[in-house]
């Protein structure tokens, strides 16, 4: 249930409009949409009738929501939500690319890397220190030695930072190095790691699992807002399908229907929704053509000899030439690049 205050409703009107949620023994999720304050309303809602609200002063309407994930809902909030990193927007008209290394695996590959993507035009950094992987054997990444790279790199570049965090024990020292804490497509429905993050206060850059419905992402997501931490970027990476010529196949309907379904940003990452290089730069175009905040993009150094995900990572000069052309897409639909 969703409370919609009046323009002209006093802090007061507001107040007492917790006050009683909270003597009902409810929880309270306040946002403001264009100034009105908007009150969703969390908890056992059974047997709870709108009119326990809808006369309050100050209140213009009372919304029942049907939807599940209330808070990431449309019905919450009808303007997009921007996730801002440092002097990055998320979500406004800004399409914002993501790129960098699958995996930090030394600091000449990273920073290398780092000034590359930086000087073709990606505004946030990636890179994983912590890597989760198919097999026990593979490299799994250099744990925090990768964290401090990555604040090196930060610190040469400019670029904020984004690293995955694969474990609740994790993010507090992820969170010491990080600006956007990245959780998994294997972990989308770790819902212990969903509170961490949550908790954490720190933008999160959730992926989409890859046997998950756009609604089971969508309720990850919620776990996440119902700490009070709003921003909150959904990523679409591919899902498993019975096509085994791709790694993955890129739901690209879910750029444009989580649009209608949410405020939160949405990201694609047609580096593991191909899982093949050659795929990237048109599969990128046509994330942005339909609607897509931003992009997660994997380059390298040298692919080849890449210690994971080299197969589908874009070297130095695909990645600059991928992003001439990106901005001609992001043009072709009033978006800046
Ligand atoms: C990654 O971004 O390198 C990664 C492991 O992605 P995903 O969780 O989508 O497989
Ligand atoms: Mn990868």
């Amino acid at each position: 249930m969703i409370v919609v205050m009046r323009n002209d409703a006093t802090q007061q009107d507001v107040e007492y409009v917790i006050f009683r949620a909270h003597s009902l023994g409810l929880e309270t999720h306040i946002s403001r949409d264009s100034g009105q304050a908007i009150i969703g309303l969390l908890g056992d809602l059974r047997g709870l009738e709108p009119a326990a609200f809808s006369g309050l002063r100050g209140v213009d309407r009372v919304v029942l929501s049907e939807r599940p994930f209330r808070l990431a809902s449309r019905d919450f909030r009808s303007r997009p939500t921007i996730v801002t990193i440092g002097e990055v927007a998320v979500g406004g008209n800004e399409v914002v690319i993501i790129a960098g290394p699958c995996a930090v695996e030394s600091r000449e590959q990273l920073l290398d890397t780092a000034h590359a993507v930086k000087q073709a035009g990606a505004r946030l950094l990636r890179g994983g220190a912590f890597k989760p992987r198919t097999s026990p054997y593979s490299f799994d990444g250099l744990g925090e030695e990768g964290l401090r790279l990555l604040a090196e790199a930060r610190a040469q570049t400019g670029l904020p930072v984004v690293t995955e965090v694969m474990s609740p024990d994790q993010v507090s020292v992820v969170s010491q190095y990080a600006d956007v804490l990245q959780v998994g497509a294997r972990n989308m429905l770790n819902y212990s790691l969903l509170h961490a993050v949550g908790a954490s206060g720190k933008p999160v850059l959730l992926k989409r699992g890859m046997m998950s419905t756009v609604f089971e992402l969508l309720m990850s997501a919620e776990y996440i807002l119902s700490h009070g931490n709003r921003n909150v970027m959904l990523c679409e990476r591919g899902i498993r399908t019975f096509e085994t010529a791709t790694r993955n196949t890129l739901d690209l309907n879910a750029v444009p229907l989580l649009r209608e379904m949410t405020h939160l940003p949405v990201i694609v990452d047609p580096s593991h929704a191909t899982g093949k290089a050659s795929l990237v730069p048109a599969t990128s175009k046509g994330a942005i053509a339909a609607g897509a905040d931003g992009l997660l993009l994997e380059v390298h150094r040298d692919p080849e000899n890449a210690f994971s995900d080299g197969y589908q990572s874009l070297d130095h000069e695909a990645f600059s030439n991928l992003m001439k052309d990106l901005r001609r897409v992001a043009d072709a639909v009033d978006r800046q690049l």
